[in-house]
């Protein structure tokens, strides 16, 4: 691929591109993937809330993971990838993945299969929802293919195992490509990468000399390094001081998280893994196997990735819609679930929100 060519499939795939939808005036056609635990309560509600934007999805349902493994015998059925080859969108709920034992991740297969190199979590503080930070806009720029998730584990001898990270300037370069060319279009200030190349200075060496070339390249965008540790500090101390932040896989599944806490937990923050050819959209957190069938999961985090997957089929409008509607809803404070401090279920949740949008 062409540079240029290369920078204009990144941007199409962060921006909003009316050209993706349907250009015969039917039913875009997008995956469903209910997924494991609390998976099949969001995605509905989130299902409700497209359906109440008057956007036409055809929902193409699959099932993945633990719950596919139980009809099927397989956590990925052929059904699920001839699925995501066709639609190459997908609307997922999170899926199971046990500690130590068992099928190694699916979100991990898929995102590898399918390319989608980029996890972008927007980690917005919202009026109404009470933490220690009020004006926290972080975006997290997580690699999503390659590092100690390329699974490449064995026992070098009985009470000796080694996991391999792997690192390659290809992915480097087109992640760090990814998370400028979204500051650009998104007007953001800087990026910051975050490593740990005083240790590992071969690989984490590597990912910060591909990041600094790619800022070379955006003088207009401030571009600063910080190792990993300390960033953990400062974002639990300063978060405003950061604005973009750009990380390998484990770094950045693991910063999410804390990132998630500033703003008030996983129940808030949404994201999406895009590929030059495809995205998957889906809520930071996990099956929440404490809570699942009991009604009382927040869905705004995938209401919100519900969101982004508008913007990026070409409904931009409809998804900020539900953005207003959503903020709404947690700056008024009445309908909140309880790991926002409040006592309602799912399901009213949902329809606060669908009310809102109505109201606007
Ligand atoms: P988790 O994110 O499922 O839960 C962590 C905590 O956050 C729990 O207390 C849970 O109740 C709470 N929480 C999460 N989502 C919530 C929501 N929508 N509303 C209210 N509270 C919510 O993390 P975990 O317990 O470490 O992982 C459980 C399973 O999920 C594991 O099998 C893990 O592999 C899987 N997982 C999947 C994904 C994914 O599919 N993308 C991501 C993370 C974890």
């Amino acid at each position: 691929m062409t540079k240029k060519s290369a920078s204009a499939s990144i941007a199409t795939s962060i921006s909003s591109i009316r050209a993706r939808r349907s250009k015969s005036g039917r039913d875009r056609a997008v995956t469903l993937i209910p997924g494991d635990g609390v998976g099949p309560e969001v995605t509905s509600a989130a299902v409700a809330v497209i359906a109440a934007t008057g956007v036409k999805v055809k929902w193409d349902r699959q099932a993945a993971g633990a719950s596919a493994f139980r009809r099927f015998g397989t956590p990925v059925p052929d059904a699920l990838i001839e699925s995501l080859r066709r639609t190459r969108v997908a609307l997922k709920g999170p899926l199971e993945t046990q500690v130590a034992e068992g099928w190694r991740s699916i979100n991990v297969y898929l995102r590898r299969s399918f390319d989608l190199y980029a996890n972008i979590r927007p980690t917005m503080s919202f009026a109404g929802v009470h933490t220690p930070f009020r004006n926290v806009n972080l975006i997290v720029v997580r690699e999503n293919t390659e590092d100690l998730y390329s699974g490449i584990e064995h026992e070098v001898a009985p009470g000796v195992v080694e996991s391999i990270k792997v690192i390659t300037a290809r992915a480097s370069t087109r992640i760090a490509k990814f998370a400028f060319e979204y500051a650009r279009i998104h007007q953001r200030k800087s990026v910051t990468a975050i490593h740990k190349a005083n240790i590992m200075k071969l690989s984490d060496g590597l990912f910060l000399k591909c990041a600094c070339t790619i800022a070379g390249k955006y003088p207009g965008i401030r571009y600063q390094e910080q190792i990993v540790d300390a960033a953990c500090m400062r974002l639990v101390t300063d978060p405003g001081s950061f604005d973009m932040l750009l990380l390998e896989n484990l770094y950045g599944d693991i910063v999410s998280d804390l990132c998630a806490g500033l703003v008030g937990g996983l129940g808030l923050v949404p994201g999406a893994n895009y590929g030059d050819k495809g995205a998957i959209f889906e809520a930071v957190h996990g099956t929440a196997p404490d809570i699942a069938g009991k009604g009382i999961a927040n869905p705004i985090a995938m209401i919100l990735s519900s969101a982004m997957m508008l913007d990026y089929i070409g409904h931009q409008e409809a998804g900020n819609k539900i953005r207003a509607a959503t903020g709404s809803v947690l700056r008024a404070g009445r309908v909140l679930t309880r790991d926002v401090g409040g006592k309602a279920s799912t399901e009213e949740v949902t329809a606060a929100i669908i009310r809102a949008m109505r109201r606007t």
